[in-house]
């Protein structure tokens, strides 16, 4: 089955995008609906649909998307005030795009997780 998304022509810049970062494993752009006045999408390279097809093998790479968080975070000047990181799975939560990515939200107080 092809799982390709929007988000994999991003990682391959086949389609442009505000990216903040990029390695060989993880690449980070802007959202392009920003809920936040920071809201940036942390996205492993590889195809992973949602959090039900994660495997112990992906669990490096997943563990990278924190290291990768906390830097942007930090890029931003937003650490010590704090942000939210919300990964959604399929439909209850409001998951749109089937490549596994993480939202770090921030520079404003977020308010309640759940209203
Ligand atoms: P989710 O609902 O967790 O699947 O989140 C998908 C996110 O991708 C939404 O916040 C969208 O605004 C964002 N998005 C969709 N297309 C693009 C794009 N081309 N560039 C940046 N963000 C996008």
């Amino acid at each position: 089955m092809n799982h390709d998304t929007i988000f994999s022509k991003i990682i391959t810049h086949k389609i442009p995008a505000d990216i903040v970062y990029q390695d060989k494993y993880i690449t980070a752009f802007k959202d392009i609906m920003p809920k936040a006045p920071v809201h940036i999408l942390i996205v492993p390279n590889i195809i992973i649909p949602t959090v039900n097809d994660v495997k112990m093998c992906h669990e490096p790479i997943l563990g990278k998307l924190f290291t990768v968080a906390a830097k942007i975070a930090k890029q931003h000047g937003i650490h010590e005030n704090g942000y939210r990181l919300i990964i959604n799975c399929n439909h209850h939560a409001g998951q749109e795009i089937f490549h596994f990515h993480m939202h770090l939200l921030g520079g404003k107080y977020l308010g309640p997780l759940i209203e």
